[in-house]
């Protein structure tokens, strides 16, 4: 009897777009660590997608790679962020 079943579950070592989106916020909340921080990049980085679906853009981009290298984020970009996640984050949550 073959039970025919299937592993949903993401390979290993990778980010999920949801699962990235919500890093994001925990990114600019400063709750994350730099390797965390290179792993969103990296999946920013390959994953249209995440831009088209939530509303991010190359300003985000920017802003985690500068945050990656250590530079100092202005507030009010972190801000103006962190408002437009939270209003995709209800999106997604409402259906
Ligand atoms: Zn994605």
């Amino acid at each position: 009897m073959g039970k025919g079943e299937r592993d949903d579950a993401p390979a290993a070592g990778q980010t999920d777009c949801s699962e990235a989106l919500l890093r994001v916020y925990e990114f600019l909340d400063g709750e994350l660590g730099p390797s965390e921080c290179a792993k969103i990049q990296a999946h920013l980085d390959e994953c249209g997608p995440c831009f088209n679906e939530y509303n991010l853009d190359t300003t985000l981009k920017s802003l985690i790679k500068r945050s990656c290298a250590n530079e100092h984020a202005p507030d009010t970009l972190r801000t103006a962020i962190m408002a437009r996640i939270s209003l995709s984050v209800f999106r997604v949550e409402g259906g």
